[in-house]
């Protein structure tokens, strides 16, 4: 497995390389739904390419970025045993060198969710990732379901840039219990692990409820708030019931809808989703 710091030793080594490359964007500290992500490529792609990149321009001051987890070493370990091809690990400067100051931004869909809590993120967000299609030249490129919001705003950016890239969107994985993987679960400690299981019993209600045939949007909400509100650790950012494509907000489920919610659980940020289809 070859691991490459700077753009142009990348590029060097995707000129060598025939037949179809798929690239999975991420951010490290790799888990479970990385490595789904990863045999996802496989199966279709000749080469596999993973990038390692904190991106700086998605978070905000006073996020995260600063103690996101790291474990280069370990991330490294586990795509060498996938037997990924290339993994693309720059550092800060060589994405954004000095003078930087070019930007992407998506309208509409970005301002909504999580968009809302974090106006900057997407902007951050669709620059790296433009960035990392440019330099990687994929044939298809690989993003997890479990950022719903993300996966629809890559998927506009790639359709109103012309970027000749397929988009694989795939599955969340979560734990036995419910919880869906994150680099970021690693900071919830001693009663926030237990607690942080509102999430995905929140999504698990809300599929409940539609089942039994309940397609008001607002009802949807407000059993999922309930649930919610229960539990002390929790505090709620967003609870969403919204068109799967659009993101608009829905009165009532006609069409396949995106039930979405970030939660704080002690410190930590979560987010999660599932998509109900009449
Ligand atoms: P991250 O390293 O958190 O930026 O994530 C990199 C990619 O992995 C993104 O496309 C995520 O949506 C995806 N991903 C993260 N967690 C999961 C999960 N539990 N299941 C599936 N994909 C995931």
């Amino acid at each position: 497995m070859d691991v490459f710091r700077t753009i142009a030793d990348l590029r060097t080594w995707r000129r060598a390389q025939t037949g179809d490359v798929g690239l999975v964007p991420t951010m490290g500290y790799l888990h479970e739904g990385h490595r789904s992500l990863v045999r996802a490529a496989h199966t279709s792609d000749d080469r596999t390419v993973v990038s390692i990149f904190v991106n700086p321009t998605q978070f905000a001051p006073g996020e995260d970025l600063a103690r996101y987890p790291r474990d280069e070493a370990r991330d490294l370990a586990l795509l060498d045993a996938e037997r990924v091809d290339a993994v693309f690990a720059p550092n800060a400067g060589e994405i954004y060198p000095d003078g930087y100051c070019t930007y992407v931004d998506v309208g509409r869909l970005t301002a909504r969710l999580e968009g809302a809590s974090r106006p900057a993120h997407f902007r951050g967000v669709t620059t790296v990732v433009l960035k990392l299609l440019h330099i990687v030249q994929p044939r298809r490129v690989y993003f997890g379901q479990k950022d719903a919001q993300q996966l629809a705003v890559v998927r506009t950016l790639v359709r109103d840039l012309d970027v000749d890239v397929e988009v694989v969107g795939r599955p969340i994985v979560r734990e036995a219990d419910g919880l869906a993987l994150s680099s970021r679960n690693v900071y919830l400690c001693g009663d926030d692990r237990a607690a942080a299981l509102v999430l995905s019993r929140s999504l698990a209600l809300a599929a409940e409820l539609f089942d039994a045939g309940e397609r008001d949007a607002g009802v949807l909400r407000a059993r999922m708030r309930s649930l919610i509100a229960a539990e002390p650790r929790a505090e709620i950012d967003y609870i969403s019931v919204a068109d799967a494509e659009t993101l608009d907000e829905l009165e009532v489920v006609a069409a396949p809808a995106l039930v979405s919610l970030a939660v704080r659980i002690g410190g930590t940020r979560l987010i999660d989703n599932t998509v109900l289809t009449p």
